[in-house]
Order: C-alpha cells, then sequence, then structure tokens
C-alpha cells in the first residue's frame, strides 16, 4: 500500500508518494500560481498526484489515501480548507475537488500540524507519543501531537504557539493583531532582524563581513552562527538573547502540555547542538520549581519531507 502526500504551499505545490516504511519514493512539484481559482489550484494538485502514481505504474486501489498540507485552518476528515490567508481559500471542499479525478480518501490538515506528525512518525520524535514540534521560520508554527495523534483543538486552530505573548509592555506589533507574540522575537525572521540592527551598531563585527558579497543585507541566521563559531562577540550576544527567547517559549509549551519532546523544526535546525544544547539550558533555569526538566529537546531531522510524509500519513492516525 502507498500514501500521498501534499504540501500544498502558497509558491509551490509539493506532492510525495509514500511507502509503508515512510519513504518518499517518488516526487513532483509545480508552481501553485495562487492568483488562480481554487478549482484550478487543485486540478493542478490532482495531476500531480496522478504524476507520481504513473510513475511506478500504480492505481487508485494501491493508494490508501491523499492527505494534504496546507497553510490555515482545516476541517481534517471533511476535507475541508476552512480558511487560509496565504492561498485566499475560504470553505474550499478539496476532498470533493481531488475526488473528481483520483477516486481515494482525501484529508486536509494544517502544514505544521502535518510537520509535526512527520517528526513523531519517522523523525526526531520517532516512538514518542506526547510531542510538541515548533517551527521557527518566517512566523513560528507549531504542531501539537498527543498520543501519536494531531491534536487540532474544539475547532481545528490549535498549535498557534507562535501567538504566544512573551512580552506585554511594549511587545513588538504581530500580525496577528496582538503585541509581544513569541514569533515576534523567536523566529527565524526574527533573528536576521535583529542581527542586521547589531551589524549595523557594530560595524567591527563579523557579521557583515561573512554575509554574502559583504552585505549587510545578506545576513541570514547561518551568519550569524557561523560568526559565533568565530568567537564575533557580537554574534555570541545576539544568539544568547536569540536562544531566551526560544527558550521562554519552550518552557511555556513544558509548562502547558509536559509534552516527552520539544522538536525545534525549520532552517536553524541545522544547527542541531549548538541551537539545542543552549535552548536545554536555559529552559532548565526557567523549569518551574526548579524541577528538573525531563523533556528531551530536539532539532528536527526531516526537513521540508516533515510536511509531506505527515500528510500522506494523516489517514492512517486521524
Ligand atoms: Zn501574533
Amino acid at each position: 500500500m502507498y500514501y500521498i502526500g501534499v504540501d500544498l504551499g502558497g509558491t509551490n505545490i509539493a506532492v510525495g508518494l509514500v511507502d509503508e516504511n515512510y519513504q518518499i519514493i517518488e516526487s513532483v512539484s509545480g508552481p501553485t500560481k495562487r492568483e488562480r481559482s481554487s478549482e484550478e489550484i487543485l486540478k493542478d494538485m490532482a495531476s500531480l498526484c496522478k504524476e507520481v502514481m504513473d510513475k511506478r505504474n500504480l492505481s487508485e486501489k494501491d493508494i490508501h489515501s491523499i492527505g494534504v498540507g496546507s497553510p490555515g485552518i482545516a476541517s481534517p476528515k471533511e476535507g475541508i480548507i476552512l480558511f487560509s490567508n496565504n492561498l485566499g481559500f475560504d470553505h474550499v471542499n478539496v476532498k470533493n475537488e481531488i475526488q473528481k479525478y483520483i477516486p481515494v480518501d482525501v484529508y486536509v490538515e494544517n502544514d505544521a500540524n502535518c510537520a509535526a506528525l512527520g517528526e513523531v512518525l519517522c523523525g526526531a520524535a520517532k516512538g514518542e507519543k506526547n510531542v510538541v514540534v515548533v517551527t521557527l521560520g518566517t512566523g513560528i508554527g507549531g504542531g501539537i501531537i498527543i498520543d501519536g495523534k494531531i491534536y487540532g483543538g474544539s475547532f481545528f486552530g490549535a498549535g498557534e504557539i507562535g501567538h504566544t505573548v512573551i512580552q506585554m509592555t511594549d511587545g513588538l506589533a504581530c500580525s496577528c493583531g496582538r503585541k509581544g507574540c513569541w514569533e515576534q522575537y523567536a523566529s527565524a525572521t526574527a533573528l536576521i532582524r535583529d542581527a542586521k540592527e547589531a551589524a549595523k551598531n557594530h560595524p567591527e563585527s563579523k557579521l557583515i563581513a561573512m554575509a554574502k558579497n559583504q552585505d549587510a543585507q545578506n545576513i541570514n541566521a547561518k551568519v550569524v552562527f557561523d560568526a559565533a563559531q568565530e568567537e564575533d562577540e557580537t554574534a555570541k550576544e545576539l544568539l544568547n538573547r536569540y536562544f531566551r527567547y526560544i527558550a521562554c517559549g519552550v518552557t511555556n509549551v513544558i509548562n502547558a502540555l509536559e509534552p516527552s519532546a520539544v522538536v525545534i523544526g525549520g532552517g536553524i535546525s541545522a544547527q542541531k547542538e549548538y541551537l539545542t544544547e543552549p535552548v536545554t539550558r536555559y529552559v532548565q533555569e526557567e523549569m518551574y520549581g526548579g524541577l528538573q526538566l525531563k523533556t528531551i529537546i530536539k532539532a528536527a531531522t526531516l526537513g521540508n519531507d516533515a510536511g509531506i510524509i505527515g500528510a500522506a500519513l494523516l489517514g492512517t492516525t486521524l
């Protein structure tokens, strides 16, 4: 039996054929061109699904189900994207559209939740039952897994951990309408913003020298980590503060849910222990009543594949 996972993004539609060992054995992708109608976008998605099936000469009877990960809020079993700002979708029935072309079961889930499920099935948190995955990217995505299943909340909106406030007084304005949200301080975007500011104030630091073309505009998260490794004081100070911001939100998550593992995803997870070791140390410092931290804090291991694998296996865990 095979599973099809779709990562429906604002820019690209990525489709993977996944086998029973959670391996992506075929993949294809195409542009979303999100200015189009949902019918046109989903027709393309169905064609991409057919394409991965054709690559292995598979028919509908070989496919357990198709799972779609999408930004926004979705009703998984009904197969409906209730709202996606990113795609401009409002109550779009993905299941009905896909089934016009491929008669198999179709499920839809928030993309961060799919990535969390992927990491639990075969990534950093394999074998763990209660896990929270936080993805530090443009914002902060969150996925909560309880007893091996995605916890979607009562109305499908759970897991928005990035929008928990960590700074009430003079907090930075957030796209969600609140001020001081965690993602304004601990997302990759926040680190890059702060690094560019620090580079301006400390022209002697290695941040600019190590950026591509020695242009401050090219400072990214990797430049900050690389400069810190070379003992650049500005970068070290910057990262230290950044780790504390991450730890603040992770501690909130642990205090609320006490998962056995917290997985940190996003491009920054490539830093592995350079990220998880200091964050773990700061979380330990902030633990409730000084209790011993038992939750393991790990870097994600699947990268972009997590979302596709998690989406593909949705039908087996709902
Ligand atoms: Zn917010």
